[in-house]
């Protein structure tokens, strides 16, 4: 490696930070990271908790179709750092990738941290200086980068390029709390507001169903909004409802509540039994059995869905006067969601940077030398490792964007 004489600020030690972080000190230059919390990486090392979905397995071009409205826009940096290029990425930091029976790859450890501890160690050698507990707040007059530290000492910062990848804003105990929002808007940079995604939703359960059944699963079930269909399982909590499938369908049932006040969720609660065969086991003999009973023996329902099914029928029993019409309701429950859980519950964070507002090497037009990565870039995509990769795909195209910037200066 090289050293030439360019000194870059990069602020946000997520994995969007530090990516970019080791393609600009492997191009040789001087790199410094600045973050607000005492150690890096805080939200990726949450991620690992229950297995560090890192990417997915998937063909590239159904891969990129995640990206939904911005699949042109991220797609191309996709493309040139994609899915295999991130495991290759993943083992020369000596961590094997491993594909799941759903196709999602995760490093052999599954967990984070071990994968974060080598990375560390790598940026060190290429000599990444790492500035905890500092708070960008800005810019002053004279172009330099603002720096608070948690007693309110002010540091002021120049670079020669500084890139931002200061993330969304859920959980924001982990680090990443959107204010940056408010900087960039007083720059007269536009940014599209922060939204909840890979959310849950919520839902008016009766007092029996919350005391019954906050906190446990619906199990092998298919959740259906408009022609989006998701085969999986939801979680009931005390004020709604999420978990994996809620969360895959998210990004539109958001967007009908805030269109319409509200969104209504269809759940198959027996999707392995067609139509007509749960309507033929409706037709047997219901012998003075209850109906809990009736659904749980000839339906072979769990106790939760012949509840969430019960809830409906409670507000309008018309469909149990015919198995046809019991079954249909089994077949497609509908569930009116009021209202996404709050961002801070979410997993990732929809809105952020507009594309407008960054040229196509991802630098902030307003801000020449100022460029952005990661999650605080206005995409969203469903979790599956497609964030990750959104991250890590968009922070290595702002690296390289860097480097043509520079040279080209
Ligand atoms: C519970 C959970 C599980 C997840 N699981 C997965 C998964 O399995 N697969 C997947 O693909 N994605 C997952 N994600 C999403 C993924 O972790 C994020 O998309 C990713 O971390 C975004 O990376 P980033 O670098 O853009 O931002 P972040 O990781 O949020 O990093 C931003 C950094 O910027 C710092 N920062 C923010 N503001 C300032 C400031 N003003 N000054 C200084 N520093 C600042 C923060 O402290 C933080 O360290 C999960 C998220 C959560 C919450």
């Amino acid at each position: 490696m090289e050293k030439n004489d360019f000194k870059i600020v990069i602020v946000g030690a997520g994995p969007g930070g530090l990516m970019a972080a080791q393609v600009l000190a492997g191009a040789g230059c001087s790199v410094a990271v600045y973050d607000r919390m005492p150690t890096p990486g805080r939200k990726f090392l949450m991620a690992g908790r229950g297995g560090l979905n890192m990417t997915h397995s998937e063909a590239l071009e159904s891969f990129i179709s995640r990206y939904g409205a911005s699949a042109d826009w991220i797609g191309p940096c996709v493309r040139a750092f994609p899915p295999d290029a991130l495991r290759e990425w993943c083992e020369k930091l000596g961590h094997k990738t491993v594909v799941g029976s759903s196709g999602r790859v995760f490093p052999e450890e599954f967990k984070s941290s071990p994968l974060l501890r080598s990375w560390l160690k790598k940026l060190g050698e290429l000599g990444v200086t790492f500035h905890f507990r500092q708070t960008w707040a800005g810019w002053n007059d004279s172009g330099e980068m603002i720096f608070q530290d948690a007693d309110g000492k002010t540091d002021f910062v120049k670079a020669d390029a500084a890139l931002l990848a200061l993330g969304g804003a859920s959980w924001p105990r982990l680090g990443s709390d959107g204010n940056w929002v408010s900087v960039l808007l007083h720059e007269k940079i536009p940014v599209a507001p922060l939204r909840p995604a890979n959310c849950g939703f919520e839902v008016k359960w009766s007092e029996r169903l919350v005391q019954r059944y906050t906190g446990q699963p619906v199990k092998s079930m298919r959740a259906t909004f408009g022609d989006k269909s998701v085969r999986g399982e939801a979680m009931v909590t005390e004020k709604g409802i999420e978990g994996g499938a809620i969360y895959a369908l998210s990004s539109a049932l958001r967007d009908e509540i805030e269109k319409n006040g509200k969104a209504i969720l269809h759940l198959d609660l027996r999707p392995d039994l067609s139509l007509e065969r749960l309507t033929e086991k409706l037709e047997l003999p219901q012998k003075g059995q209850s109906r809990s009973t009736f659904l749980r023996k000839a339906a072979g329902m769990s106790p939760i869905a012949i509840s969430l099914t019960q809830e409906i029928l409670h507000k309008d029993p018309r469909p149990a006067e015919s198995p046809a019409s019991l079954a249909a309701l089994i077949k497609a429950l509908p569930l009116t969601l009021t209202a996404p859980f709050s961002l801070e519950r979410a997993i990732s964070s929809a809105g952020g940077i507009c594309r407008e507002a960054l040229d196509g090497n991802f630098m902030l037009i307003e801000k020449p030398g100022v460029f952005a990565a990661g999650e605080m870039l206005d995409w969203e995509a469903p979790t599956g490792g497609y964030l990750l990769q959104g991250t890590f795909s968009t922070a290595f195209a702002a690296a390289q964007g860097m480097l043509l910037w520079l040279k080209g200066r």
